[in-house]
């Protein structure tokens, strides 16, 4: 290869997530420039590929993943169109929380952030009466910061009042970085673990050397079910 040294040309840019020179467009392979419904305007100079979005999805509640620029919730296409992601736009009035959300789970009608509080149901703690109590919703969402108390409440059992809540010191590395506020400052660690998986599975699809079949992923849908197969979401009401 004699290009090694070459550096990426602006034809080819980088992704911003694992850094590496994007494949020219051709079938939505995983090297290839992603789709964004968000941050892919014409000449914007931000670009993800295909692979670490998809890791970012997968991550999310049911398949839909932030924009690791502007935090927009988005997942694959339904369209079978690979390498394409659209907004998830799906809004609705949740049946656990009653809110109008976003709409991740469609068979059971659960928004993102009851399937995300019931896969991360952390341990916070009650401001009024120090009381550690299980939730299950992000309620990180409304901190500040780690340590600083939310500004949303939530029942406290002791308390028999709604109180502010932070999520337990020992419960703090629970909080999905991907979904931590902006003012917390951890997109680049949030990154760098979307990086290592990426960089994971190329090395093992290296190994392969046998590519993969389109829509052999099982992406596409909104693959609930089979992620609830794999042990994730379980819901206690
Ligand atoms: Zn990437
Ligand atoms: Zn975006
Ligand atoms: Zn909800
Ligand atoms: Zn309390």
């Amino acid at each position: 290869d004699d290009g090694s040294n070459a550096a990426p040309s602006p034809e080819q840019p980088t992704c911003a997530v694992c850094l590496e020179q994007l494949d020219p467009p051709s079938r939505g392979a995983d090297g290839e420039r992603a789709a964004m419904p968000c941050c892919d305007r014409d000449g914007a100079t931000m670009a993800f590929c295909v692979g670490c979005v998809d890791i970012i999805c997968s991550q999310g509640p049911g398949g839909v993943g932030r924009c690791p620029k502007c935090r927009a919730l988005v997942r694959r296409s339904n369209d079978g169109a690979r390498g394409v992601f659209v907004g998830a736009e799906l809004q609705g009035t949740c049946r656990m929380c009653l809110q109008s959300r976003t709409i991740v789970d469609v068979e059971r009608n659960v928004c993102d952030a009851c399937e995300l509080g019931a896969r991360h149901a952390l341990r916070y703690e009650c401001r009024a009466c120090a009381a550690t109590q299980r939730i299950p919703h992000p309620m990180w969402r409304y901190q500040p910061s780690a340590a600083t108390f939310g500004n949303v409440t939530w029942a406290c059992q002791r308390c028999g009042d709604y109180t502010n809540w932070r999520v337990h010191p020992d419960d703090a590395d629970g909080v999905p970085l991907g979904d931590a506020p902006e003012s917390w400052d951890v997109r680049e660690r949030w990154l760098e673990d979307v990086r290592r998986t990426r960089n994971e599975g190329r090395g093992r699809r290296e190994e392969d050397a046998g590519g993969f079949v389109d829509g052999a992923h099982g992406y596409g849908g909104w693959n609930v079910r089979m992620r609830r197969a794999n042990g994730g979401a379980k819901f206690r009401f």
